[in-house]
């Protein structure tokens, strides 16, 4: 017997390289190309250093009801984190309790799997069909200790429409199920009107992609007032002090300017439209991304040999060895200058 026997081992998530050279074209981890709000500079220019002196606002009142205002709900029905992983993290220690095992897509975020590893709840994964999408039948039925899954789903893109979150959510009132809105801003439609209806549904988004704040690590989840107050319970059983009181100010400020939002959504979302027909030309294939990536695999090149060239370039994509998915690269949608840089790569690589 020896200490490490009683260490919790896990296998951590990896994310996506963040590459600190100058010149590069960063396509790897779906960030926004495009600045945050000039509302954040402000308010980060005429912060008051002398804030730090004191613990930010436990229930981050400012944003929390910012969120509401915004998205038509109750205060009580917001949860904020640390990005969506904080609040991911927190519903999943919340929420899949029963011993049974928590169901999501084989091919999804790959944080879900080591979020249930690391807190010892038992999973299965469900196959997504051929063409990637995800079967809603699969979902119906079984006994299962929750539910999860990314709408559009990610690393696929691939959107499925409201009757089916409904269809999963209303079959499965026994269990929470939680949709993983990251990338519903780029032209999806949300999930939120169904919390009303549904006390078991968890809706999360996230800061990080459509309105450019990864760096700001802002995360929210609305539900029913009943669900974000056992989430409220567990955060405040682990850490009471989560977002910084900076953070949560310019997280306020961020919702203010709907105008730049729309702006920026609309820019990436015309970029994306326009790689699609670039990269159907190149040769590759792809689902009808409606995120901020395509998921793309190409006819002849092997997606390995693709990225190890792009990366010689200073141009980063991201590549999954995983099963199912180890010959697709996910390309983020950068400016259009990004993707023209990519685009002539390509054109070399693939002669
Ligand atoms: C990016 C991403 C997240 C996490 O984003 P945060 O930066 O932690 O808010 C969660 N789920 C999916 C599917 C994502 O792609």
């Amino acid at each position: 017997m020896n200490w490490e026997d009683n260490i919790r081992k896990v296998v951590p998530y990896t994310p996506g390289e963040q590459p600190q050279a100058a010149r590069l074209v960063k396509l790897n981890t779906n960030e926004n190309p495009y600045p945050p709000s000039k509302r954040v500079e402000q308010a980060i220019r005429e912060y008051n250093t002398d804030n730090l002196r004191k613990y930010p606002d436990p229930v981050i009142g400012e944003l929390t009801v910012a969120l509401a205002d915004y998205y038509k709900v109750n205060k009580n029905q917001v949860f904020v984190g640390v990005g969506s992983d904080d609040v991911l993290a927190t519903a999943f220690l919340t929420c899949f309790n029963s011993g049974k095992p928590v169901l999501f897509p084989d091919i999804t975020y790959s944080f879900y799997d080591v979020w249930a590893d690391l807190f010892r709840i038992p999973y299965k994964t469900v196959p997504l069909k051929d063409d990637f999408s995800i079967c809603a039948d699969d979902y119906i039925g079984k006994e299962c200790g929750g539910i999860i899954f990314p709408n559009p789903n990610a690393p696929t893109g691939i959107l499925e429409d409201l009757a089916f979150v409904e269809k999963i959510v209303s079959a499965n009132p026994d269990v929470i199920c939680i949709v993983d809105e990251a990338y519903i801003d780029f032209g999806g439609v949300s999930a939120l009107p169904l919390v009303d209806k549904y006390d078991n549904l968890l809706v999360v988004q996230t800061y990080s992609k459509s309105r450019s704040l990864a760096g700001a690590r802002i995360g929210f989840a609305i539900g029913s007032e009943k669900l974000i107050k056992y989430m409220q319970d567990v955060k405040f059983s682990y850490n009471s002090y989560t977002l910084t009181n900076q953070v949560i100010h310019l997280g306020a400020e961020t919702l203010k300017d709907e105008e730049y939002f729309k702006e920026c959504c609309g820019k990436v979302i015309a970029t994306r439209e326009r790689a699609k027909k670039e990269l159907a030309a190149l040769g590759f294939s792809f689902g009808d991304s409606v995120a901020n990536f395509i998921f793309a695999t190409h006819k002849s090149k092997p997606a390995k040999e693709i990225f190890d060239k792009l990366r010689e370039r200073n141009i980063y994509v991201r590549y999954f060895n995983k099963p199912r998915i180890d010959n697709h690269l996910r390309i983020s949608i950068g400016t259009d200058e990004e993707m023209d840089i990519l685009f002539e790569a390509l054109r070399e690589i693939i002669g």
